[in-house]
């Protein structure tokens, strides 16, 4: 069949695209196609908000079914897009089904970056992205007394979080000396990892998991430096890789993510690409880059969606991003990249404060950590970006609560 508009992936990208073009676009055909077995949901919730009580998997999902019916959207799930040719704009699905369109997004994402370790394809060992994922360790979660967590970046901290506070022993392996080693200053990192020790989390820095036996209902994982950590169930949180093979077959321009230009197209006229998935021109940090959070998703998603409908919006928007570590949270803008020169203004030592990343005088990334409603002044701010004194930009810091 042809539609006017196909879009394929079906996370909050997808989700945001289709309020895009419908601003523009009141009646033209839509169709969604996704691998999943749910319509769009909010995925942070999963290692965070649902296990702490703060939401509950009604919640999760963007939209009501009444939605896409009103909106005329025809949602095929369960359905994976493994061709697409961009000259005769047609894409193919995993049931030979042919889909024709006038416009095309590619929203699919990323999935989750695989182990490379001896052994990784046993049974225990999983990796964390969808709901499925939850549902998983939720019916599993009488099953095992321990864990054993793999890697220190936001997914592995905040499962580590969630797993301890649903009452299981929790060992966290990351590589570097301090998790989110790449984005937080050392001091900053250090308090988070003796934070994780007080809640009971064992914490082991500077090792990584070489290889995997089961002997016996267990599971032992060889470490780099000789040691073994014996548990029952593995989560692996490593990163993930941008699912681009299919932008890649149909010959579009890919780099370290799908390329787009400002206004979310790639190199062919009529496929857009957006979200986890697009390496885009961020105007604002004047470099192109790929970014995997919430905001930029159901940013880019929906700049997307309005330009199929022929809006022509330039993206200029300075996406942020957030975590929960159990009772630190964080919001961030910009480049958060530890190797900058960081300046911490703390209003309480490590626990409440603004850190800015700085290239030379001039802002580049600020870190509100434990202090909310500073979005929007840091996003002013790193536009701005202009060269300030220490002084002055201590003196700019609005009032965070
Ligand atoms: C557990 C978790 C917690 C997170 N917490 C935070 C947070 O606290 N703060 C924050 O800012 N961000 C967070 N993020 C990141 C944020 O959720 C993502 O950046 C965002 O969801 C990305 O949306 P997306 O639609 O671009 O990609 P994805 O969510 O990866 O969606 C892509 C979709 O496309 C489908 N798909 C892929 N290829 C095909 C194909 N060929 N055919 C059909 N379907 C296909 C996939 O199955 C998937 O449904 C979190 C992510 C996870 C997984």
């Amino acid at each position: 069949m042809d539609y006017r508009y196909v879009i394929v992936g079906g996370g909050l990208t997808a989700a945001s695209a289709i309020e895009g073009i419908r601003a523009h676009d009141r009646e033209g055909s839509i169709l969604m196609i996704s691998r999943e077995n749910f319509p769009p949901y909010q995925r942070p919730p999963l290692s965070k908000e649902v296990w702490f009580g703060r939401t509950t998997k009604e919640e999760l999902p963007v939209h009501d079914d009444a939605f896409y019916r009103e909106q005329r959207v025809e949602l095929a799930l369960r359905r994976e897009a493994v061709e697409l040719d961009v000259a005769k704009r047609r894409v193919w699905d995993d049931r030979g089904i042919e889909h024709g369109y006038q416009k095309l997004l590619l929203a699919t994402g990323g999935s989750p970056r695989r182990l490379n370790a001896e052994g990784a394809e046993i049974e225990g060992v999983h990796y964390f992205r969808e709901l499925e994922d939850y549902l998983f360790l939720e019916r599993h979660l009488d099953h095992f007394e321990h864990a054993l967590v793999i890697g220190g970046g936001f997914i592995g901290l905040e499962l580590t979080a969630a797993l301890t506070h649903a009452g299981k022993h929790v060992t966290l392996i990351y590589q570097k000396e301090y998790p989110l080693a790449n984005i937080l200053p050392r001091d900053l990192g250090l308090f988070v990892a003796d934070a994780y020790r007080q809640r009971g989390v064992e914490m082991v820095s500077e090792d990584a998991v070489v290889g995997f036996d089961e002997a016996q209902g267990l599971i032992h994982a060889r470490t780099a430096s000789g040691g073994v950590v014996t548990t029952q169930l593995v989560l692996a949180g490593v990163g993930i890789v941008p699912e681009t093979d299919l932008a890649e077959a149909a010959g579009l321009d890919v780099d370290h993510g799908i390329v787009v230009d400002d206004f979310c197209r790639t190199s062919d006229p009529h496929v857009f690409a957006a979200g986890d998935v697009a390496e885009y021109p961020d105007l604002v940090l004047g470099r192109s880059r790929r970014v995997e959070h919430r905001d930029q998703a159901v940013q880019h998603g929906r700049c997307a969606g309005a330009n199929m409908a022929g809006a022509g919006q330039r993206y200029e928007h300075t996406p942020f991003f957030y975590s929960d570590l159990f009772d630190l949270g964080f919001e961030a803008v910009g480049d958060l990249d530890s190797s900058f020169t960081t300046e911490a203004v703390w209003r309480e030592p490590l626990r409440k404060g603004v850190v800015f990343y700085l290239n030379g005088d001039v802002v580049r990334g600020v870190l509100l950590w434990n202090a909310w409603g500073g979005v929007e002044w840091a996003r002013g701010l790193i536009r701005e970006g202009r060269a300030m004194t220490g002084a002055e930009r201590a003196a700019a810091i609005p009032a965070l609560h």
